[in-house]
């Protein structure tokens, strides 16, 4: 059996290695976040050994992987995957490198891959190139035959690691407390844990993913009178908007503070309460860069994701899901330019694949998010060529409870909405 350790970490976090089904909270530090950043836009892959030397926190894997050239990775890649077959069904999210998702069965956000996974009946495993919330959601949509494995298991997302179960669950006997009988509806985004997903199932609340929040919030204002709402603190701003709920009517829950920060008055009166957490990708964007992008290009059309800072929203012509922008800008006329704030390995892609448009990302230094970029193309050979040897590594489960009511609050989202 190979090691199973993560480069740089403290022994806590080796020893919480000692279960394949647990992920190891590993705080990005502002260095890690910034490690991949480029101002010459070359994201191409770098063998294994070099991408380590930027001192990251990622699983380490047999020596034999480290210096592997992108061509061999490719071309073992290939191989192992013609050999597993139907058996095997491999999912790329848009944010993941090209050399990740060439070779993805299916491609989309989170919603879309995990309800793939859901259909492909005949593939015993699920091999889920993203990060750990979606590879949860996936083995919680998918059959008991399955399993779901994530290449590289410190592959988080950041922003589902600011709302911790201990917090949320602290935060939301607090609410109770003081609302008494006023009924508060608990919504999450999709990019959380199964445990808060969980959370929301067994408190008549819901999930939702960034293409329906507005809807969602619809539903639960139908059955009571507050929303919390986890963990992006912007898209639930930039959705209480949409819905014109005026701005003081919002408030953020600070998990570091006692009562978030507020007093009981101040919550009582809140129509919405969000956690504060925030997409380290998504709040690099600023007024700024569109004004430059203006200036530049009187004619342009600037496109966001609705976890950018709701100024960057308020500033922008157009903002939705990764879908959306992905659907806008395939049908957008030749000749049309485009600004966009959102992910760069999903931007550069679109921008390789409309080459009759002129598209750019609105932040000219370019940083992939630092969490989908951990899967690297050697993780994902290991992973198929451990499933060859008979080996099923990093395989995420959650467990019969939480998933049952994770399940709840992800069927209401899927039938309800
Ligand atoms: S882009 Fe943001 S929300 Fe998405 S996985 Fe990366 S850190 Fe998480």
């Amino acid at each position: 059996m190979d090691t199973c350790k993560i480069l740089n970490p403290t022994q806590s976090e080796v020893n919480s290695m000692a279960t394949k089904q647990k992920l190891p909270f590993i705080p990005l530090t502002e260095s890690q976040q910034s490690a991949f950043c480029r101002t010459d836009e070359n994201l191409l892959v770098k063998p294994l050994a070099e991408e380590f030397s930027a001192v990251v926190s990622w699983q380490d894997i047999p020596e034999k992987y480290h210096h592997m050239p992108g061509e061999e990775l490719s071309t073992r890649i290939s191989l192992a995957r013609q050999e597993l077959g139907e058996k095997l069904v491999i999912l790329g999210h848009h944010y993941q490198r090209d050399e990740i998702v060439q070779f993805a069965d299916f491609r989309g956000d989170s919603l879309k891959l995990s309800q793939q996974a859901a259909g492909q009946e005949k593939a015993e495993f699920i091999v889920f190139c993203g990060v750990h919330f979606m590879a949860e959601t996936a083995d919680i949509l998918s059959a008991s035959h399955q399993q779901v494995i994530l290449p590289n298991i410190t592959a988080g997302c950041s922003m589902a690691d600011m709302a911790r179960t201990d917090d949320v669950l602290d935060c939301w006997d607090d609410i109770q407390q003081i609302l008494g009988d006023e009924k508060i509806i608990p919504i999450t985004y999709m990019n959380s844990t199964a445990a808060i997903k969980s959370l929301c199932g067994k408190n008549n609340g819901i999930v939702c993913t960034s293409s329906n929040a507005k809807a969602v919030f619809e539903w639960a204002f139908e059955r009571g009178n507050k929303v919390i709402f986890f963990p992006d603190q912007h898209l639930g701003r930039n959705t209480g908007l949409k819905l014109n709920i005026p701005i003081d009517q919002m408030l953020v829950w600070n998990p570091f503070k006692p009562m978030g920060g507020h007093d009981d008055e101040k919550i009582r009166d809140a129509r919405v309460i969000l956690w504060q957490g925030h997409c380290s990708v998504h709040t690099r964007f600023n007024v700024r860069q569109i004004e430059k992008a203006r200036s530049e290009h009187p004619d342009i059309n600037i496109i966001v994701h609705p976890e950018c800072t709701m100024d960057v929203v308020e500033a922008s012509d157009l903002d939705g899901s990764t879908e959306f922008i992905i659907d806008k800008i395939n049908n957008a006329p030749p000749g049309s330019k485009w600004a966009v704030g959102t992910e760069i390995s999903l931007v550069n892609r679109l921008s390789q694949e409309n080459p009759d448009k002129l598209i750019f990302c609105l932040d000219s230094i370019v940083c992939p998010c630092s969490t989908m970029y951990r899967t690297h193309p050697a993780y994902l050979l290991w992973s198929l060529e451990k499933l060859l040897e008979g080996e099923v590594i990093n395989q995420i489960t959650v467990d019969e409870e939480t998933a049952k009511y994770a399940k709840l609050a992800l069927d209401r989202m899927l039938h309800e909405i």
